[in-house]
């Protein structure tokens, strides 16, 4: 059986039972998962100080993988930290449909958004300069930008789809316009890969009125989160997605791949056995996706879907079972699958 070592990371509130059922629903796939464990919970932090992000990162760029769970935002922000020192330059965040969960968009939507995870708007607060003016630096760089531009057209080529880059590049013709120059370079070495420049705000009125004419978009860093949490809205879901992020060597190859589900803590059912494991489980089929166990993400992905279409899940999606009757139930359709 091929092992895989994956940092687990751990956080606070529902973080322990999310641990719980990604570990039930390992020992159900045809691959072994020797977990890592790092406490980031706010407990762990507050002991240990920053020799806890130390060991963290240090595991991190040694075994490549991670799985994080939610973490609780105080004076700091973990996820941030883990960002700026794993270099975290590109964020994947999957939105496909879950039949099942009730939503206001009456046609299906499976995309992944690939969203440059630096510079954009975001690194650069602003500066008064009088009264009744402010300005900002948007700062596009081509390295991150074309670190994302071959994730997306790797993807695309492992999922058979095309890639739409999207962006403002006729009005910012600077910034946005060395983003579509990035995309470009890279598309080159993809022939074989459709790729379309799309605009951002005709993007997401095409994404409401066609979205099967998208699946692969990469995009700058504010574009990336708006589309990301608007196509959320549109599945009728924050809370149940997962999204990865990654850092990239000289060769421009990955260098860490971190996948964590989107939601939070919920300190409200912590310890309960309520919470839904669906977005922690959607990254670890993520993480068993990218490092190419494609059959067991596609039976985990088949096994959350199925469950949550026949309202066999947990309280919050409209189902009665308990977190750990759940991830029994999604263990047993795996094992079956992969016989
Ligand atoms: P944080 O500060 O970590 O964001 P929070 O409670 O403010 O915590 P969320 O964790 O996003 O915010 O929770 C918002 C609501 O959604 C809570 O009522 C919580 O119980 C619910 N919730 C969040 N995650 C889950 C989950 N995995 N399963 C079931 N309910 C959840």
């Amino acid at each position: 059986m091929k092992t895989y070592s994956v940092v687990e990371i751990l956080g606070d509130g529902i973080s322990a039972e999310l641990s719980r059922s990604v570990h039930a629903v390992a020992q159900a796939l045809p691959c072994r998962i020797e977990f890592v464990p790092m406490d980031l919970s706010l407990e762990s932090r507050q002991r240990g100080g920053s020799a806890v992000y130390d060991r963290c990162v240090e595991a991190m760029q040694r075994v490549g993988l991670a799985l994080k769970y939610p973490t609780t935002t105080t004076t700091e922000s973990p996820n941030q930290i883990l960002r700026d020192r794993c270099d975290f330059s590109v964020i994947h965040r999957p939105v496909a449909t879950i039949p099942g969960i009730q939503n206001n968009f009456k046609r299906t939507i499976d995309i992944e958004v690939i969203r440059v995870a630096t510079g954009g708007t975001y690194d650069d607060p602003g500066m008064r300069i009088c009264d009744e003016a402010a300005v900002s630096i948007r700062k596009i760089e081509k390295t991150p930008s074309r670190h994302a531009a071959r994730f997306a057209f790797e993807l695309a080529q492992r999922r058979g789809g095309h890639v739409v880059s999207t962006s403002k590049w006729t009005i910012q013709r600077a910034t946005d316009g060395l983003f579509e120059e990035a995309v470009d370079e890279v598309r080159a070495q993809f022939p074989a890969i459709q790729h379309r420049r799309e605009l951002f705000d005709s993007l997401l009125a095409g994404i409401i009125m066609k979205p099967e004419r998208y699946s692969v978009i990469v995009t700058p860093n504010e574009y990336g989160d708006f589309l990301s949490d608007s196509a959320c809205g549109l599945i009728g879901s924050i809370g149940l997605g997962d999204s990865a992020s990654y850092s990239f060597g000289e060769s421009g190859r990955v260098k860490i791949a971190m996948f964590d589900p989107a939601g939070g803590t919920a300190p409200d059912i912590a310890g309960k056995d309520l919470c839904n494991p669906t977005a922690a489980l959607l990254a670890l089929a993520n993480l068993l996706g990218f490092v190419g166990e494609e059959r067991a993400c596609a039976a985990l992905r088949k096994a959350l879907l199925e469950c949550i279409a026949k309202q066999q899940c947990t309280r919050d999606v409209g189902g009665t079972l308990s977190t750990s009757a759940f991830t029994a139930r999604i263990a047993e359709l795996v094992r079956a699958e992969l016989g």
